[in-house]
This record gives structure tokens, sequence and C-alpha cells, in this order.
């Protein structure tokens, strides 16, 4: 059977979508297959230093730059007592200019934002689409089964799948 796309990725979290953005971008036939609605909720919304690099090689900092997220400078950790530890700013020990920059996000902003990305790169999205069944040729996942909205369920068939469910 020919497969239906170059590759399969499951979940299209921050994992998912930039796998698809990627693939996409290097000419690849890729489907998101997700779950959920986007917007939605997710926990997760304090980036840390060195988040940078991979939204750079995304092409996403001008967009995390003039963006209404919070940016974030350094950490401070708060003990159960409410003691407060001494502020720890990345810039003291990385490029102020790159890698020290980081976000607080709100993740079902900065999660859509991911996924439009992966699309405008020529992913395709199937949402509120849920992965019921893996089929393997040994140890290889050929045949993805998934859940419509609808009900109906399909089989996808790609070479290489992506388990990017969190
Ligand atoms: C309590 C807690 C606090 C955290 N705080 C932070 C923080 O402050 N900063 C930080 O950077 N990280 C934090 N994290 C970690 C962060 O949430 C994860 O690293 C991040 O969400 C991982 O991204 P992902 O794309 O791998 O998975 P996810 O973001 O979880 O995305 C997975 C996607 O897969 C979809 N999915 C799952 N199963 C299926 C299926 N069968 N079919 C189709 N779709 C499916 C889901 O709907 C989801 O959209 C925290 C995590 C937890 C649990």
């Amino acid at each position: 059977m020919n497969p239906d796309f170059d590759a399969l990725i499951i979940g299209g979290g921050p994992a998912g979508a930039s796998a698809a953005a990627i693939l996409a971008e290097f000419g690849h036939r890729v489907l998101v297959i997700e779950r959920e609605k986007f917007p939605r909720y997710h926990i997760g919304e304090s980036l840390i230093p060195f988040t940078y690099q991979p939204l750079e090689r995304l092409g996403l900092i001008p967009r995390m730059k003039t963006s209404c997220f919070q940016k974030k400078y350094s950490v401070l950790f708060v003990q159960p007592d409410g003691r407060a530890s001494q502020p720890f700013y990345f810039f003291n020990r990385y490029d102020r200019e790159t890698v020290a920059q980081t976000w607080q996000v709100l993740r079902s902003e900065f999660d859509q934002m991911l996924l439009d990305h992966a699309r405008a790169k020529g992913a395709e999205v199937l949402e509120e689409t849920v992965v019921k069944e893996l089929l393997r040729d040994g140890g290889r996942v050929t045949v993805v089964g998934a859940q419509l909205k609808s009900g109906e369920v399909v089989e996808l068939l790609a070479p290489i799948t992506l388990d990017c469910t969190g």
C-alpha cells in the first residue's frame, strides 16, 4: 500500500508542532494528529533559557519578541515556609542577547502559534482526532488507527511515526 504521508506525528504540542514544521520545511508530507481543538489549556508556561535556540531554528524569535508574552530574565525559588532565594539572573552566566532571553507564555496561545507555524510551513493538521491504535510491522509502526471527531475510525500509513503525545 502507498503511504498517505511521509511522516505521521501524534500530538500537536510544542514537540509535535516543531517536528512538523521542520519536516515540512524540508518538503516532506506531514500530518499532525491532535486529539484536542486548539487553543487548549496546557500546563508548562514558564520557559527556560536555551529555549531561544529551538525558537530561532523555527524562525519564531521575531514573533516572540513582539508578542505580549512576559519577558523572563531570572528565577527565584520560594520555599514552603515563604523564604525566597536570591534571584538568579540568566544574563550573569549566558549571552544577554540570545540564550538568556526567555518568556512566560500562555500555553494555549504559544502552542497555537507553533501549530499554526507548522501549517504555514505546509504540514496538515487533524484536530479533534484521537490516535487509538498503532499497528507494527516488525518493530516499526506502519499504520496509525485514529478516530475522527465524527466517530469514524481511519487508518493512516506512513514510513515514520513520531510519538509526541507528551
Ligand atoms: C505540573 C507541570 C508543570 C510544568 N511546568 C513547566 C514549566 O514551567 N516550564 C516548562 O518549560 N515546562 C513545564 N512543564 C513541562 C511541559 O508541560 C512539557 O515539557 C511540554 O508540554 C511537552 O511538550 P510536548 O509537545 O512533548 O507534549 P504536550 O505539550 O503534552 O503535547 C502533547 C499533545 O499530544 C496530544 N495527544 C496526547 N495523546 C494523544 C492521542 N492519543 N491522539 C492524539 N493526540 C494526543 C495532547 O492533546 C497534546 O496536545 C510542566 C509539566 C508539568 C506536568
